[in-house]
């Protein structure tokens, strides 16, 4: 009986840490996993954030990086370009007499008007 030899070309590398800024390879799923937990390991403090998958070693790095996401304003002014996370925030805003970007609408209102 003849041993078939046993091919040695298999392609190398092929389990990648998917954990963000990490880009290592491994040959074996184990390796990976075990690289896996030093990542968890190293940084106990998961954002828990829906959807952020980022931990962080310290809880003050966590907390700042927390800030990130309350401070996120879909909603910004046109006229100034302030953001806000709220639309009755930014209509409360464009009403502000006096204020650069209520001045500029009402402006813009009259050219309207006088172009009709
Ligand atoms: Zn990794
Ligand atoms: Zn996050
Ligand atoms: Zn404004």
């Amino acid at each position: 009986m003849k041993k078939i030899a046993k091919q040695s070309s298999k392609p190398e590398q092929c389990y990648r840490c998917d954990y963000p800024e990490c880009n290592k390879k491994f040959t074996r799923p184990y390796n990976l996993k075990s690289h896996k937990r030093t990542h968890t390991a190293e940084k106990p403090f998961p954002c828990q954030f829906p959807g952020c998958n980022r931990r962080f070693a310290r809880q003050h790095d966590r907390n700042r990086h927390n800030k990130l996401h309350s401070n996120v304003k879909p909603f910004s002014c046109e006229y100034c370009h302030k953001a806000f996370a709220r639309q009755d925030a930014l209509s409360r805003h464009q009403r502000v007499v006096g204020a650069p970007c209520s001045v500029v609408a009402l402006e813009n209102r009259k050219v309207n008007r006088l172009r009709k």
